[in-house]
């Protein structure tokens, strides 16, 4: 039989498998279900961590184990309130939720003047004449004429991240951020956000705010300037607590020096159960492991799952990780990790050098079958990013990503939401590129550099 011929159905069996027989939704299903919103540092986190051990170990994997790692633990408290005040006594309750690392609002509330800005650009321009005082109102909105998603959230995420810290430097008393979401809807999306060198007694507290009322509020700012927004957070910050990068291996059985990694990130946010982000990534990672066992293929490298911890809001599991790699002189040559949420597969981004990426495009030709098609050179994955170094190739899977934006870091990013054929079939097109990269090598680029050294 020809190797591409033996290629081809080896996919054909891994989708198969996948889509007949897989684990993936039914491990999604009690990692949301039965467990939910994962914070780093919470109770369900570690739920999460010792739930995937037990279910690795089920595997019969050659290794499972936990990797230590300290996290942030920031908890949000009970529920948001706000409300826009357009006279007195005339209010209209409106939908927020404090950014991941916001500090509280003093017990009483935060209640002043707002002014809308279209970015952090906005302040200078505006000056503290203006924004002394006030809260500031991050409203740009995410590019809606990008196709990649992604590119629109990454050219909004600034205010989200840096809004408060920006804004303390005028005198504001606080923010409030337009939620990243493409669609219009009552949910606001929380996610990170870090004050930088800010003082602590300098810190304002920061929230995200709906679309559909980031447009009232800002509709409403052009007929009343001197409108009240009144928002009152109870979130907290604490000590760094233990949790752990949860790592099952099937030991390669003719390079088990070269290590490969699939991977996922275990920690969640708080306001729905993470099943998108990244639930999916998780239990597809999983599965891979698991579908090489059920169609007989033995790895010729060490293949790893890593289910990293506290990606949203630190990426401690993912340095970690990378840390002990290092210090233990372990040679890593591919990690692919999924974390764009668990929808219909199109492909990968690459952060790989030119003569392995025109490798990889050898391969693409296999994929058709299964509509996979995007093969691109960009960024892999938050997790995996810490590994890169020497000849090792990063990926990152690319679902269709018209929609992850309306769940992302929301109370609606549920089980629900998640397909189960799109979720099985990310796994199988995930189990299929790393089966073709143990099966046929990447071109290692700095071998020669290596040697003479
Ligand atoms: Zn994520």
């Amino acid at each position: 039989m020809k190797a591409e011929e033996a290629d081809s159905l080896m996919l054909r069996k891994i989708y198969d498998m996948s889509l007949l027989n897989g684990k993936s939704y039914d491990w999604l299903d009690y990692l949301s279900n039965k467990i939910g919103g994962r914070l780093s540092g919470s109770y369900q986190a570690q739920q999460a961590v010792e739930y995937t051990k037990a279910q690795l170990e089920e595997l019969g994997l050659d290794k499972v184990w936990l990797q230590p790692v300290m996290v942030p633990k920031w908890t949000r408290g009970a529920k948001e309130f706000a409300y826009v005040q357009t006279s007195p006594g005339v209010t209209k309750n409106v939908n927020i939720a404090a950014l991941g690392g916001s500090v509280a609002t003093p017990a009483g509330g935060t209640k002043a003047r707002v002014i809308e800005v279209q970015g952090i650009e906005d302040l200078e321009r505006y000056g503290k004449e203006q924004i002394q005082g006030k809260i500031v109102f991050f409203n740009r909105p995410m590019r809606a004429d990008l196709i990649n998603t992604f590119e629109a959230y990454g050219g909004c995420v600034d205010q989200r991240y840096s809004g408060a810290a920006e804004a303390a430097k005028y005198g504001a008393v606080g923010v409030i951020v337009r939620s990243m979401n493409l669609r219009m809807d009552d949910f606001p999306h929380t996610g990170s956000m870090g004050y930088g060198d800010t003082p602590v007694s300098k810190r304002i507290p920061a929230a995200a705010i709906s679309t559909n009322d980031a447009s009232y509020l800002s509709g409403i700012l052009k007929m009343n300037k001197d409108l009240e927004f009144y928002y009152k957070l109870n979130c907290e910050q604490h000590e760094d607590v233990q949790s752990y990068n949860v790592i099952g291996e099937i030991t390669g059985s003719e390079n088990p020096e070269e290590i490969m990694v699939v991977g996922g990130h275990l920690d969640s946010w708080d306001l729905g159960d993470g099943s998108h982000d990244d639930g999916a990534g998780v239990v597809q990672s999983m599965e891979v492991l698991r579908l090489f066992k059920e169609v007989g293929y033995k790895p010729r490298k060490t293949l790893r799952v890593v289910l990293f911890m506290n990606e949203e809001n630190g990426l401690r599991g993912g340095k970690k990780y990378a840390e002990v790699a290092k210090t233990k002189g372990e040679h890593h040559v591919f990690a692919l990790e999924s974390d764009s949420g668990g929808f219909t597969p199109r492909g990968f981004s690459f952060d790989a050098d030119k003569a392995q990426f025109a490798q990889i495009l050898s391969w693409q030709e296999l994929f058709k079958p299964y509509l996979i098609h995007y093969f691109e050179l960009g960024e892999s994955g938050a997790d995996v990013g810490p590994l890169k170094e020497g000849d090792v190739v990063l990926a990152g899977l690319r679902p269709d990503s018209q929609r992850y934006f309306d769940y992302h870091h929301a109370a609606n990013d549920t089980f629900e939401e998640v397909n189960k054929r799109e979720l099985e079939l990310g796994a199988a097109t995930m189990a299929s590129l790393v089966y073709l990269v143990d099966n046929h090598g990447l071109k290692q680029i700095n071998t020669a550099k290596k040697e003479k050294m």
